[in-house]
């Protein structure tokens, strides 16, 4: 079992700026040819009192701050906040030498010489942000420095231009400055901007390559596209962490939407191939980001699907597939009684919501041939995604039901959201033919659903690999 103890994310409501907005706040970022320093150039749509950071710690690496439209009066900053005393232009550098991670976990950010990683919640001062206003920030880069951002970028204003989106502000993202490879992925519906860290041997980066691009690849298995059109995607390389090819990663919503990989670089494209860390990473862009206590929605139906789209893919066989799933049944169900709304352990919430997400889509496909989990998805991102707020759980299986026409989401979120244990899966097994013996799954395919178990982990797009295993 891998540990992803930074999944835990607190949440912080941004507010909205609405795609075209009546006010652009227009920022210009400098960086410095020795990645010393930020210039960072605010033109406000229309005066502004201060600006705020997120970060606590920015006031110290923030200097030489400046009314730009009245000369060059000095302006004040304390604490989080940057008094702007009614200016349209101001203009600060941020020192990025000075630079430390507040936290051990965040250790890896100092390792790479050549970068700088800073999230924007340090270096980017903002004003109040309501649904009129919006913020463009484009940078100026010196010869053979790069900037990676989750931010969407804004495809007529010419390279290194982006939109800064709300978000749920779900933890800080990482912006990365300097002399990394910078690789695009292209899979159906979505471009991956992929940023590779540390990866200077071209066949290892091939390999990442491959790896990311297989597993994107997955995920559009649920509806033939990937649910973010350009997601930010980085990979770090780590080497003293768990015993996998991938040790973990995680998604951050801040700005845009982000996935991190930590990976091991001495591992075989073969050992990333067989990985679910990215599958299951990925398949969290399929919901938006659900509220702090009710992480096993997005976990669950994470681990429901990550099994599934490796099955699809042909990276395991159904029988593995179903036996991946039900050991992680298992494991919940070993772990002190608690509801999904209140589990406190990391194996019920994981597998108490994909026990529900399987319950979800067995039924929907009992209801109606063309109904299943993958065709709700498939509405909730054409309607919804990518999201720039959180959700609450009931609100998004109520959603479910609407875009399905259907009440079966919201039966079960009534049914087992609040109620202690695992749901019993004893029927639904005997329905789809998943006899346990000795701890093993037998698959029966006489039984009397044994079709539309076979159809839960079948490819539904021409597959991109078959690497059955
Ligand atoms: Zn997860």
């Amino acid at each position: 079992m891998r540990v992803r103890r930074w999944i835990v994310l607190s949440l912080v409501l941004a507010a909205a700026p609405g795609w075209g907005a009546a006010n652009v706040h227009d920022y210009r970022v400098t960086v410095a040819p020795d990645l010393s320093h930020l210039t960072v150039r605010a033109q406000l749509a229309s005066p502004v009192s201060r600006l705020r950071s997120r970060d606590r710690e920015a006031q110290r690496h923030t200097r030489n701050v400046i009314d730009c439209g009245e000369g060059t009066q000095r302006l004040a900053v304390s604490g989080r906040t940057l008094r702007s005393r009614d200016a349209t232009c101001i203009e600060y550098e941020y020192d990025l030498t000075a630079e430390r991670p507040r936290s051990r976990r965040r250790s890896y950010l100092l390792q790479f010489p050549d970068n700088r990683l800073v999230s924007p919640a340090s270096w980017l001062w903002l004003p109040r942000l309501d649904a009129d206003t919006e913020i463009r920030v484009r940078f100026d880069l010196p010869d053979g420095v790069n900037v990676s951002v989750p931010w969407l970028p804004i495809d007529d204003e010419g390279e290194n231009a982006y939109r800064f989106g709300a978000s749920p502000a779900s933890s800080e993202a990482i912006a990365v400055f300097g002399d990394f490879s910078y690789r695009e992925i292209a899979v159906p519906g979505a471009t991956l901007r992929v940023t590779l860290l540390g990866a200077d041997d071209a066949s290892h980066s091939g390999d990442l390559i491959s790896w990311l691009r297989a597993a994107a690849g997955n995920v559009t298995q649920v509806y033939g596209r990937f649910p973010n059109p350009s997601p930010q995607v980085i990979v770090v390389p780590i080497s003293s962490w768990g015993n996998s090819a991938v040790p973990f990663g995680r998604v951050i919503r801040d700005g845009g939407e982000a996935v991190q990989f930590f990976v091991d670089p001495s591992r075989s494209l073969a050992d990333y191939l067989g990985d679910w860390t990215a599958t299951h990473e990925f398949s969290h862009l399929l919901l938006p980001y659900v509220e702090g206590r009710q992480k096993w929605i997005s976990e669950g139906f994470a681990s429901y699907y990550q099994n599934v789209l490796m099955a699809r893919s042909g990276a395991y066989r159904e029988t593995k597939a179903w036996q991946k799933l039900h050991e992680g049944f298992e494991r919940a169900r070993t772990e002190p009684l608690s509801a999904p709304n209140d589990a406190r352990s990391r194996m019920m919430v994981y597998w108490s919501g994909a026990a529900i997400a399987l319950l979800a889509d067995v039924a929907l496909r009992l209801e109606a041939p063309a109904q299943s989990l993958d065709g709700l998805l498939d509405r909730l991102q054409a309607c919804c995604l990518p999201s720039e707020r959180a959700w609450g759980g009931e609100e998004l299986f109520t959603k479910l039901d609407q875009l399905g026409k259907t009440e079966v989401m919201s039966g079960l979120y009534g049914r087992y959201a609040n109620r202690a244990g695992l749901p019993d899966l004893t029927a639904l097994y005997d329905q789809l033919g998943i006899d346990v013996r000795g701890g093993r799954v037998v698959l029966n395919d006489a039984a009397e659903h044994a079709a539309l178990r076979r159809a839960i982990m079948a490819p539904k797009y021409s597959p991109t690999a078959s690497r059955a295993r």
